[in-house]
């Protein structure tokens, strides 16, 4: 079954073109990498896609829902805002910068949407979050506060905080491109962990040898457009020109 479903996706800022007719799906469980030069519109297709940037043209189907389409006058229409609160529970976005509360507890991070939000139980939503720390391995730090943490040790509490929030996909915007190369590893390791969990992943990434390994597919997008996209394999042995390219400055 298809999870997601962006079809003809556009959208410029201004003159510029950042995202030109773009098409993909993501599968239940597939893990996509995307990859591709700096400015490519890789953000801006993972902002577009969770909604938090408005496309110009184009279709977004969650789950089969429509979100988002296009009219014959080149108008956008919107899902009713119940249906859109429901979409959104679908996903879960983890940033380069983590985002997390400077304010909130490691705890109270994780928990705030849960209990706030969806209004679930709150001895639940607790016992579930002490567990993803404890995947997280970060079972010592539930009082902390992000100003405590490293890097690495933030980003595995986004992750976290994402996962709290039970998505059927989960996507990710360079998460380890803030960090030190000795701490991306380990919140590369956490990556990996999640696979197990039969969660869809959407990963942005310049860490190839990482995407190469994890990924079902890999998506190589540059200006604005998805160059070629296949299975790893495929992909990091192109004899597509601009994919070579690119690779050959990350390999
Ligand atoms: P990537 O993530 O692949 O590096 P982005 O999606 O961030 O690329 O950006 C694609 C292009 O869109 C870049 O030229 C960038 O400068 C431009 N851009 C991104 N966000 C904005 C914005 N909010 N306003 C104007 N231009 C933007
Ligand atoms: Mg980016």
């Amino acid at each position: 079954m298809k999870l997601l479903e962006l079809n003809h996706v556009e959208k410029s800022f201004g003159d510029l073109p950042v995202l030109k007719d773009i098409s993909m799906s993501v599968e239940d469980g597939e893990i996509v990498s995307i990859i591709g030069p700096s400015g490519s519109g890789k953000s801006t297709l993972l902002r577009c896609a969770t909604m938090l940037e408005t496309m110009d043209r184009g279709e977004i189907i969650y789950l089969g829902k429509k979100a988002v389409w296009g009219n014959e006058n080149g108008s956008l229409s919107y899902a009713a805002s119940g249906e859109l609160k429901e979409i959104r529970s679908q996903y879960g976005l983890v940033f380069q910068n983590f985002n997390l509360f400077p304010h909130f507890s490691v705890l109270k991070n994780i928990t705030d949407a849960p209990i706030r939000v969806q209004k679930r139980n709150k001895d639940e939503v607790y016992r579930e979050a002490r567990e993803l720390l404890k995947k997280m391995g970060l079972e010592d730090k539930e009082n902390a506060y992000p100003c405590q943490l490293s890097g690495g040790q933030c980003q595995r509490v986004a992750i976290a905080r994402a996962l709290a929030l039970k998505p059927r996909i989960l996507f990710f915007d360079e998460p380890t491109s803030a960090l030190d190369p000795e701490l991306t590893g380990e919140v590369l390791k956490v990556i990996r962990s999640l696979a197990d969990l039969h969660i869809a992943m959407v990963i942005v990434t310049h860490e190839m040898a990482f995407a190469k390994d994890i990924s079902h597919r890999v998506i190589f997008m540059a200006g604005g457009v998805i160059v070629e996209e296949g299975t790893p394999e495929a992909v990091f042995a192109s004899d597509n020109e601009r994919t070579q390219n690119f690779l050959g400055r990350y390999g």
